[in-house]
Protein backbone atom coordinates (compact mmCIF):
# COMPACT_ATOMS: atom_id res chain seq x y z
CA UNK A 1 0.00 0.00 0.00
CA UNK A 2 2.84 2.11 0.69
CA UNK A 3 4.77 1.74 -2.04
CA UNK A 4 1.77 2.23 -3.96
CA UNK A 5 1.01 5.23 -2.64
CA UNK A 6 4.79 6.08 -2.91
CA UNK A 7 4.94 5.46 -6.07
CA UNK A 8 2.42 7.68 -7.10
CA UNK A 9 3.15 10.35 -4.66
CA UNK A 10 7.27 10.98 -6.26
CA UNK A 11 5.94 10.24 -10.20
CA UNK A 12 2.99 12.33 -9.72
CA UNK A 13 3.50 15.32 -7.67
CA UNK A 14 4.07 18.92 -9.26
CA UNK A 15 6.99 21.04 -7.25
CA UNK A 16 6.88 24.97 -7.72
CA UNK A 17 9.56 26.77 -6.41
CA UNK A 18 9.35 30.13 -4.89
CA UNK A 19 5.56 29.68 -4.49
CA UNK A 20 3.79 31.29 -2.75
CA UNK A 21 6.39 33.15 -1.81
CA UNK A 22 10.28 33.64 -1.90
CA UNK A 23 12.27 30.45 -1.03
CA UNK A 24 9.12 28.30 -0.56
CA UNK A 25 8.96 24.64 -2.64
CA UNK A 26 5.46 23.95 -3.43
CA UNK A 27 4.28 20.09 -3.71
CA UNK A 28 1.14 20.15 -5.46
CA UNK A 29 -0.25 16.71 -4.90
CA UNK A 30 -3.41 17.67 -7.28
CA UNK A 31 -2.00 15.00 -10.23
CA UNK A 32 -1.83 12.43 -7.22
CA UNK A 33 -5.46 12.68 -6.91
CA UNK A 34 -6.24 13.17 -10.36
CA UNK A 35 -5.11 9.68 -10.48
CA UNK A 36 -7.39 6.71 -9.76
CA UNK A 37 -4.97 4.77 -8.46
CA UNK A 38 -2.70 7.02 -7.03
CA UNK A 39 -6.02 8.82 -4.97
CA UNK A 40 -7.02 4.64 -3.98
CA UNK A 41 -3.27 4.29 -2.93
CA UNK A 42 -2.93 7.50 -0.97
CA UNK A 43 -6.22 6.54 1.11
CA UNK A 44 -5.43 3.58 1.92
CA UNK A 45 -2.21 4.51 2.99
CA UNK A 46 -3.70 6.73 5.64
CA UNK A 47 -6.36 4.71 6.59
CA UNK A 48 -3.78 1.62 7.43
CA UNK A 49 -2.31 4.44 10.17
CA UNK A 50 -5.16 4.24 12.29
CA UNK A 51 -7.87 1.98 10.93
CA UNK A 52 -9.57 1.86 13.97
CA UNK A 53 -10.91 5.47 14.67
CA UNK A 54 -14.52 6.49 14.30
CA UNK A 55 -13.52 10.42 13.24
CA UNK A 56 -11.42 11.69 10.75
CA UNK A 57 -10.69 15.50 11.32
CA UNK A 58 -9.67 17.39 8.28
CA UNK A 59 -7.76 20.54 7.24
CA UNK A 60 -8.88 23.18 4.87
CA UNK A 61 -8.62 22.59 1.78
CA UNK A 62 -6.47 19.58 0.27
CA UNK A 63 -7.10 17.82 3.63
CA UNK A 64 -11.24 17.85 2.83
CA UNK A 65 -10.50 15.27 -0.04
CA UNK A 66 -8.52 13.17 1.43
CA UNK A 67 -10.49 13.17 4.58
CA UNK A 68 -13.85 12.64 2.66
CA UNK A 69 -12.30 9.69 0.80
CA UNK A 70 -10.80 8.08 3.85
CA UNK A 71 -13.66 8.94 6.11
CA UNK A 72 -16.42 7.31 3.49
CA UNK A 73 -13.80 4.34 2.87
CA UNK A 74 -13.44 3.78 6.56
CA UNK A 75 -17.05 4.33 7.88
CA UNK A 76 -16.05 7.05 9.58
CA UNK A 77 -17.65 10.60 10.09
CA UNK A 78 -15.57 13.60 9.32
CA UNK A 79 -14.86 17.06 10.36
CA UNK A 80 -13.68 19.79 7.65
CA UNK A 81 -11.57 21.52 10.18
CA UNK A 82 -11.79 25.52 8.37
CA UNK A 83 -10.03 28.21 7.64
CA UNK A 84 -11.01 31.10 9.86
CA UNK A 85 -14.16 33.04 8.59
CA UNK A 86 -15.85 29.84 6.97
CA UNK A 87 -18.05 28.68 9.57
CA UNK A 88 -20.67 31.05 11.68
CA UNK A 89 -20.12 31.70 15.40
CA UNK A 90 -19.37 30.19 17.81
CA UNK A 91 -16.32 28.79 16.73
CA UNK A 92 -13.23 27.38 18.62
CA UNK A 93 -10.42 29.18 17.26
CA UNK A 94 -6.42 28.60 16.52
CA UNK A 95 -3.73 30.70 15.65
CA UNK A 96 -0.30 29.68 14.22
CA UNK A 97 2.24 30.54 12.23
CA UNK A 98 3.53 28.91 8.75
CA UNK A 99 6.17 28.51 6.10
CA UNK A 100 4.73 32.05 4.30
CA UNK A 101 2.57 34.01 6.56
CA UNK A 102 0.30 33.06 9.23
CA UNK A 103 -3.02 31.88 9.52
CA UNK A 104 -6.22 30.59 11.71
CA UNK A 105 -8.49 27.44 12.20
CA UNK A 106 -11.82 26.66 13.70
CA UNK A 107 -14.39 24.02 13.92
CA UNK A 108 -18.10 24.80 15.60
CA UNK A 109 -18.14 25.33 19.14
CA UNK A 110 -21.84 24.44 19.68
CA UNK A 111 -24.23 21.93 18.17
CA UNK A 112 -21.36 19.50 17.67
CA UNK A 113 -19.65 17.61 20.86
CA UNK A 114 -16.63 15.05 20.01
CA UNK A 115 -16.42 13.97 23.35
CA UNK A 116 -15.58 10.02 23.24
CA UNK A 117 -14.52 10.03 19.51
CA UNK A 118 -11.57 8.52 18.51
CA UNK A 119 -9.82 11.03 15.57
CA UNK A 120 -7.39 10.72 13.25
CA UNK A 121 -6.64 14.27 11.77
CA UNK A 122 -4.99 13.96 8.13
CA UNK A 123 -3.89 16.86 5.74
CA UNK A 124 -1.67 16.79 2.60
CA UNK A 125 1.59 18.08 3.21
CA UNK A 126 3.21 18.21 6.38
CA UNK A 127 6.07 21.63 6.38
CA UNK A 128 6.89 23.32 10.03
CA UNK A 129 3.82 21.91 11.92
CA UNK A 130 1.96 24.70 12.84
CA UNK A 131 -1.05 24.47 11.12
CA UNK A 132 -1.43 20.01 11.91
CA UNK A 133 -1.07 20.88 15.33
CA UNK A 134 -3.40 23.90 15.39
CA UNK A 135 -5.74 21.22 14.10
CA UNK A 136 -5.13 18.81 16.58
CA UNK A 137 -5.57 21.34 19.34
CA UNK A 138 -8.72 22.18 18.20
CA UNK A 139 -9.93 18.52 17.89
CA UNK A 140 -8.74 18.24 21.55
CA UNK A 141 -10.83 20.92 22.50
CA UNK A 142 -13.46 19.37 21.38
CA UNK A 143 -13.56 17.09 23.55
CA UNK A 144 -11.74 14.20 21.57
CA UNK A 145 -9.06 11.95 21.64
CA UNK A 146 -6.14 12.28 18.76
CA UNK A 147 -5.17 8.41 17.67
CA UNK A 148 -2.71 9.47 15.10
CA UNK A 149 -2.13 12.17 12.69
CA UNK A 150 -0.98 11.20 8.74
CA UNK A 151 -0.13 12.80 5.92
CA UNK A 152 0.73 12.38 2.55
CA UNK A 153 4.05 14.21 2.25
CA UNK A 154 6.59 15.39 4.89
CA UNK A 155 9.27 18.19 4.05
CA UNK A 156 11.66 16.77 6.38
CA UNK A 157 13.97 19.61 6.69
CA UNK A 158 11.41 21.99 8.10
CA UNK A 159 10.63 19.64 11.13
CA UNK A 160 7.22 19.61 11.63
CA UNK A 161 7.35 16.08 12.93
CA UNK A 162 9.12 17.60 16.23
CA UNK A 163 5.74 19.05 17.16
CA UNK A 164 4.28 15.76 17.33
CA UNK A 165 6.31 13.68 19.97
CA UNK A 166 3.08 12.91 21.80
CA UNK A 167 1.12 11.59 18.81
CA UNK A 168 1.82 8.79 16.14
CA UNK A 169 2.62 10.56 13.39
CA UNK A 170 3.00 9.00 9.87
CA UNK A 171 3.90 10.54 6.22
CA UNK A 172 3.62 7.86 3.29
CA UNK A 173 6.57 10.13 1.61
CA UNK A 174 9.29 12.17 3.19
CA UNK A 175 11.26 14.31 0.72
P1 LIG B 1 2.75 23.92 7.92
O1 LIG B 1 1.77 24.47 8.89
O2 LIG B 1 3.96 24.76 7.75
O3 LIG B 1 3.09 22.48 8.23
O4 LIG B 1 2.06 23.95 6.51
C1 LIG B 1 1.22 22.95 6.15
C2 LIG B 1 0.03 23.48 5.39
O5 LIG B 1 0.37 24.41 4.37
C3 LIG B 1 -0.64 22.35 4.69
O6 LIG B 1 -2.04 22.58 4.71
C4 LIG B 1 -0.07 22.39 3.31
O7 LIG B 1 -1.08 22.12 2.37
C5 LIG B 1 0.46 23.78 3.12
N1 LIG B 1 1.89 23.84 2.75
C6 LIG B 1 2.89 24.40 3.46
N2 LIG B 1 4.06 24.31 2.84
C7 LIG B 1 3.80 23.64 1.71
C8 LIG B 1 4.63 23.21 0.62
N3 LIG B 1 5.95 23.47 0.58
N4 LIG B 1 4.04 22.53 -0.37
C9 LIG B 1 2.71 22.27 -0.33
N5 LIG B 1 1.90 22.66 0.65
C10 LIG B 1 2.43 23.35 1.65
Amino acid sequence: VHLAASDAVVRLTRWADNFPGPGVRFADLTPVFADAEGFSAVLDGLIACAPDVDTIAAVDARGFLLGAGAAARMGAGVVAVRKVGKLPPPVLSRSYSLEYGSSTLEIPANGFDLTGRNVLVIDDVLATGGTLEAAVQLVELAGATVVAVAVVLEIEELRGRDRFVKYPLTSLVKV
